[in-house]
Formats: C-alpha cells, structure tokens, sequence
C-alpha cells in the first residue's frame, strides 16, 4: 500500500482544511466563479509539489493539462521565489499541455501515465476537467454521451492517483441550478453531475471575498464538520 503524500497549499488555513493538504491517491476538485481563485491555486501546487516532503511539498514533478489557455510560466517564477527554489528549475519540471477537444485531454493523459511510469510525479493538474466537454457535447441530445466520455476520463484519472500515488487537482465550473429552491442561498452549483461528484474524493468551493481574500469550504462531505477557511492570492501564490 502506497503512503499518502499531502502537499502543502501555500496557505496553513486551507492546509488545515483538507487535512494537510492536498492528497496523493486522491482527486481533489475545486469549483467557483470566476476568478475565485482555482487557477491560482493551480499554480501554487506546481510549484509546493516540487519542495521535499518535510516541508510539506511532494518532492516530484507535475504534469499539467490546461484546456482553457490559462497557465502563466511567468506566474511561476514569483511563487517559486516565494519558496526559496529556483524557477528555472521548477519550470523544468512542469511537463504541460494544452488540450483542444475533449479525446484530446484523454490521449494526453494517456502520454502523461506513460511518462510517471519512468519519472517520480507527484501532482496531476486539470484546468479545467469539464470545460471541453461542455463544448463538444453542447448539443440538448448529447448529455448521456457527455457523461459517458466524462465517466472514462475520472476514471483514467482516478487509476493515475492509485498507480502513481499523485494527487490530481482538477477545476470544475459552476452552472445556474435549474432546481433553484434547493440552492437559495447560491444559486449555483457544480458542473458534470453525479459522474463528476463520485469521482472526486474532496470538493471544494471557492468564491471571493474583500479585495484577494477568498473562501474555501468543503462542499458536500455530510460526514465532515461545516467548515469554512479564508485564504489569500499574492504574488507568490496562495497564502494565509
Ligand atoms: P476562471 O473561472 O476564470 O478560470 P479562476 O477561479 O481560475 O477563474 P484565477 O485565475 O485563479 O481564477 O484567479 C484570478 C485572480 O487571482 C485575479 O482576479 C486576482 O485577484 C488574483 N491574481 C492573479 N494574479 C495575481 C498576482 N500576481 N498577484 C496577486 N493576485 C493575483
Ligand atoms: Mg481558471
């Protein structure tokens, strides 16, 4: 059996949120509006993941598999300041790829098992999960097949966690409830359904609050304590 490896956020608030941090042989999901943050944190893993362990990091390389167009190198190199590492070499052990449909990002997942076959990775980025498929299935018949195709590529992820011990942190977009009622305090809620909420072990849901503070909580753990944490995004990524 594997160890669990947890690998530090940037911020002690949502470290003690999740336990730590977040966790190999797991997926963690964070869904939100718009610049809530989920992109931030992205960053931030890419480089936490790549300290020793006894600084909470993962000691290991990251793969990271953007659909929106969105990862920013340059965003790297303060955060890796921020830890004292070098960012060249941090950037060096990113391996990214930009996917544009949706059998795309599932060869590319593909490549990137076959390469933590050979090399010690540690974390997994999807920005984000769903994305393409909400444009390749946009169709109003097409939903069963969406949640079909989506089914096969968690579960390609959940064998990468298992096989690899990787933590794989994937974005999720929120999507007006349509039952309203049930949500009235936000009338949003996370895209892909059933299928997405049993493939993810954590969900979190971030959203704004004053200036760059934002709110992490984790959603939907019946068995968890209400929990809520704020956190920050500075320049070196996410901190207290
Ligand atoms: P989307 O749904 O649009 O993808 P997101 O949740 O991924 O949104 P992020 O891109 O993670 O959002 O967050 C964007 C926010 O991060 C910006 O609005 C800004 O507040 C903050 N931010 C980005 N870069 C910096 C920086 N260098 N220093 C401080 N804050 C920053
Ligand atoms: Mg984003």
């Amino acid at each position: 059996r594997k160890a669990v490896i947890r690998i530090t956020t940037g911020s002690q608030a949502l470290d003690e949120l999740l336990g730590g941090g977040i966790e190999t042989l797991a997926i963690t999901e964070a869904f939100g509006e718009f610049r809530s943050g989920k992109t931030q944190l992205a960053h931030t893993l890419c480089v936490s993941t790549q300290l020793p362990i006894n600084l909470h990091g993962g000691n290991g390389k990251v793969a990271y598999i953007d659909t929106e167009g969105t990862f920013r190198p340059d965003r790297i190199v303060p955060i890796a300041e921020r830890f004292g590492m070098d960012p060249s070499a941090v950037l060096d052990n990113i391996i990214y790829a930009r996917a544009y449909t949706y059998e795309h990002q599932y060869n590319l997942l593909l490549g990137l098992a076959a390469k933590m076959s050979e090399e010690p990775f540690r974390l997994l980025v999807v920005d984000s999960v769903i994305a393409l498929f909400r444009v390749d299935f946009s169709g109003r018949g097409e939903l069963a097949e969406r949640q079909q195709k989506l089914a096969q590529m968690l579960s390609r992820l959940t064998k990468i966690a298992e096989e690899f011990n990787i933590a794989v942190y994937m974005t999720n977009q929120v999507i007006a409830d349509p039952g309203g009622g049930v949500f009235i305090s936000d009338p949003k809620k996370p895209a892909g359904g059933h299928v997405l909420a049993h493939a993810a072990t954590i969900r979190l849901m971030l959203r704004k609050g004053k200036g760059e503070q934002r709110v992490c909580k984790i959603f939907d753990a019946p068995n968890l304590p209400e929990n809520v944490q704020i956190f920050q995004i500075t320049p070196g990524g996410i901190a207290d």
